[in-house]
């Protein structure tokens, strides 16, 4: 965005009632930014932006064309379609000095070349992205065939699959995240605040609020999280549950810390499983299903739901009496533990080995990695892709190498047969077998 176009929409800003008696847009490393004119306190109000001016599905079925046409659809298509539309009429579109400021593309790897996704290659995020890719082509095909084509002649011009992406990412990475479904929206202004990691609390940064007595439109408030100084930029913190590689594909960017380095492990029981039924009505009875997804951080302890969830699907042999019906109260607490050696053992194994196949997927090692995003001047998508592909990496060998301790005490593990010996008495402490005495 030039300086004639953030002009621009300071001045529109202002004609619409904008509040934002603090804060400037302006060019910052970020790209655009909010910057402080004065110091500004912790909880200040920095900017209020009114209702008329957001872009949300309200908005798309207000349009006196194509409204009608938008109603339909999913919120997120529909404000999409008409951010498209909107861009298209140019002078025509009441947003059009808010449409210039907007980017043509984010640091996303949606928005890579094909040159740029191979320094994903073997990636779970590759995989992610080829996902939302399908996705997103599977959304616009089918909004293309429903709707735009057989209205053509109510569209200024033709939507591209191009458009679409730039649509949904436009809307990731600008929309406030726990704003979603129906209350999606983009609110001019308040999208240009960038995130930094060194605020550490997400609540009570903005709210939306009724304008007052005497009018019915919303108003979108937005705080200081933390005092700013003169000259500095107002930033908030997007959200701490996302991983490094969430925020890699909503907005293009990384925090460069461990806590952030995940990896979403996949688990399902095989429809091909003899006991298949018993094993997904003991999941579900659990609140999981034939197949799960565990997020695995870098920093933190494996998700509590994993080993019993593993040693279920494992579950085999002279161990399958527990999945009875007589059991069903009570075997996700026998699951909880270890069952047996040969259920423990499998699922080692099973783990350790899917962790070494996804190892051997990459292309580079941790210490070439770990030598490149130190380096000065990285270009920026290379550096998500250096510390993601590092990230994925260093939680699979920590999972491998969690589950190797474990095959280590497989020997002194206890498992069902014994504690269930000792509940009935049978067994002291020591793991010695108690006798009755006879005389
Ligand atoms: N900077 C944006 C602009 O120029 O329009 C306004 C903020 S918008 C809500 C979110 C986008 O800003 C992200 O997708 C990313 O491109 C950029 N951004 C925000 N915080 C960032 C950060 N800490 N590091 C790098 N980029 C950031």
């Amino acid at each position: 965005a030039g300086l004639d176009s953030l002009g621009n929409f300071w001045r529109w800003l202002e004609e619409k009632g904008v509040k934002a008696p603090a804060v400037r847009p302006a060019a910052v490393p970020e790209g655009l930014g909010l910057v402080a004119q004065r110091d500004i306190a912790r909880s200040e109000v920095v900017l209020e932006v009114p209702q008329r001016l957001w872009i949300n599905p309200d908005a798309a079925a207000a349009d006196p064309e194509l409204g009608r046409l938008f109603s339909g659809l999913k919120p997120w298509v529909s404000v999409a379609l008409f951010l498209i539309t909107e861009k298209s009429r140019g002078l025509k579109s009441p947003w059009k000095p808010y449409l210039d400021i907007l980017p043509a593309s984010t640091d996303s790897p949606l928005f890579w070349s094909e040159e740029e996704l191979s320094e994903l290659q073997g990636s779970q995020l590759l995989s992610t992205i080829f996902g939302v890719q399908e996705f997103l082509r599977s959304e616009f095909l089918k909004v293309e065939e429903d709707l735009v084509l057989p209205h053509k002649y109510l569209f200024p011009s033709p939507v591209t699959m191009e458009d679409f992406v730039w649509a949904f990412g436009i809307l990731r990475s600008r929309a406030f995240s726990r704003l979603q479904g129906e209350n999606l929206v983009l609110i001019p202004l308040a999208d240009l605040i960038n995130h930094s990691p060194k605020i550490t609390s997400e609540d009570s940064a903005w709210e939306i609020k009724g304008k007052g007595l005497f009018s019915r439109e919303q108003v979108f408030t937005l705080r200081a999280a933390v005092p700013v100084k003169a000259g500095e930029q107002v930033c908030i913190q997007y959200d701490l549950g996302k991983s490094n590689a969430e925020l890699a594909l909503d907005y293009g960017f990384i925090e460069k810390t461990s806590a952030r380095d995940s990896y979403t492990l996949t688990l399902e029981i095989a429809s091909s499983d003899e006991f298949y039924d018993d094993k997904l009505d003991i999941a579900e009875c659990n609140g999981l299903g034939e197949s799960a997804y565990f997020d695995i951080y870098l920093d933190s302890t494996l998700p509590p739901m994993i080993l019993p969830y593993l040693r279920l699907i494992a579950l085999g042999g002279t161990d399958v009496f527990l999945l009875e019906a007589l059991f069903r109260n009570t075997v996700w607490g026998h699951l909880e533990l270890p069952v047996s050696r040969q259920n423990e053992e499998l699922i080692c194994r099973v783990v350790r080995d899917a962790c070494k196949s996804a190892l051997s997927a990459y292309q580079t090692t941790i210490e070439e990695d770990e030598k490149l995003r130190d380096a000065e001047n990285l270009d920026p998508r290379l550096e998500v892709a250096v510390w993601i592909r590092e990230g994925e990496k260093k939680v699979l060998q920590k999972i491998d190498k969690i589950f190797q301790e474990r095959e280590l005490e497989l020997d002194t593990l206890e498992y069902y047969q014994e504690r269930r010996l000792k509940d009935l008495g049978l067994v002291g402490e020591q793991g010695e077998i108690i006798f009755w005495e006879s005389n």
